[in-house]
């Protein structure tokens, strides 16, 4: 019997182990990855109910970290995408221009091109098939994120999907050409002064391309697997509206990386969790523009104490694992930060001692003290019962 296609519950312990030195030795060429033998370490003492958000292609290690976990949750990204710019080059993200080697580049997606949604199809039936049926999907906002890093996507798809969303016959790049915009340099001055027809047209047109994209994944993934797949992105519960309508009914979750761990913030977060009835993962993503420094004793106490926070307000950290750094002011990959056991398992395990105190209860109120105390009061509607959590700066924990 399977135990996978599972939804995450209050009480989960989740960690990802992302990438593997074996696995992807051309992912990061200036940067050393962890090997198989640290996954499984880190696996062995967190003892994770759910491996999110990995990039392991590799069977063999993956079927080895499942007999430990008993949901692991793959990636559908790919690396070779075919969106087309203005001036018809392939689109690197900006993030991305130092990943994998100069000739192997990771191309991003154009979610209007057939192929590159059968891609993610493709790699999503590879894993169904051997029983993997939750998943996960870095990078999601790719048509509408194209013109936030002001590259947006000008293929044969989109302008012939433009097209049938206008109901006229036009081919979008021709025309702006024609008008005088002669590369994209151009186009994007003229976008500044609001000088380029159709533009707004044309975001409202990539933003529902994003829509159509993921509910036509959805239904794939569910016809592969009829008993029905998970699906999770990165991102959070409470980013701008528009993105979150975008997905909405489509993802089943959210995993995202979260820089503001301060108590106000993670409490925004999971109120707009709860209102979208849409589970959080929380990545803790440390911002070093904000001096996050990992490697300081006030860092760590303050991650200890926003794991504790984020359970108790009924949302779900990631174990500080493999972590995205960002980039440095080349736009190269910071190394990537591996918390270990004996800085943050505190936490985890006390959420493993006592699941009913997540899984029952639902957060009331969060009280935050001058010196830095976290009050946290939830309630269980079933027996009319409460509990009082209280987190210290430290990540000190007392639940009565
Ligand atoms: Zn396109």
């Amino acid at each position: 019997m399977t135990i996978d296609n599972k939804m995450p519950k209050k009480s989960d312990i989740c960690l990802s182990v992302r990438f593997l030195e074996e696995d992807h030795p051309a992912v990061f060429g200036n940067l050393t990855l962890r090997p198989f033998s640290s996954g499984m370490d880190i696996i062995k003492q967190v003892r994770p109910t759910r491996l999110e958000w990995t990039y392991v292609r590799n069977l063999e290690f993956l079927n080895q970290f499942k007999e430990h976990v008993p949901v692991v949750v793959p990636t559908l990204n790919t690396v070779d995408g075919h969106a087309r710019s203005f001036d018809g080059d392939p689109i690197v993200a900006p993030w991305m221009k130092f990943y994998g080697s100069p000739d192997t580049r990771f191309l991003y997606i154009c979610q209007n091109n057939p192929d590159d949604l059968q891609a993610k199809i493709d790699i999503a039936k590879y894993y169904i098939r051997e029983g993997y049926t939750n998943f996960h999907f870095d990078d999601w906002y790719c048509n509408a994120q194209m013109f936030i890093f002001k590259n947006p996507c000008f293929c044969e798809h989109c302008m012939r999907e433009f097209s049938r969303y206008l109901g006229i016959p036009l081919d979008y790049r021709d025309y702006l050409k024609s008008r005088g915009f002669h590369d994209l340099e151009q186009l994007l001055a003229a976008v500044k002064f609001d000088h380029v027809p159709l533009w707004r047209d044309y975001i409202n047109f990539q933003h529902e391309s994003v829509t159509r994209f993921f509910r036509r994944l959805k239904y794939n993934l569910d016809q592969a697997y009829p008993a029905g797949t998970t699906m999770s992105v990165n991102g959070s519960v409470n980013s701008a509206s528009e993105r979150i309508a975008s997905i909405k009914n489509s993802i089943d979750y959210f995993d995202g990386e979260t820089k503001s761990i301060k108590p106000e913030s993670l409490l925004e977060v999971a109120k707009a969790s709860r209102m979208e009835g849409k589970m959080q993962v929380v990545l803790i993503c440390p911002d070093e523009h904000e001096d996050h420094d990992r490697n300081t004793e006030a860092w760590k106490n303050e991650v200890r104490q926003a794991i504790a926070l984020c359970y108790c307000l009924g949302m779900l950290p990631l174990f500080p694992y493999d972590v995205y750094m960002r980039s440095d002011k080349q736009g190269k990959p910071k190394p990537r930060w591996y918390g270990t056991w004996e800085e943050y398992g505190q936490p985890f395990e006390i959420v493993r001692q006592h699941p009913d105190w997540f899984d029952d209860y639902e957060f009331e109120n969060m009280n935050l003290a001058a010196d830095g105390t976290v009050t946290i009061v939830s309630n269980n509607s079933a027996n009319g019962s409460a509990l009082k959590h209280q987190i210290k700066p430290d990540g000190t924990w007392c639940t009565n």
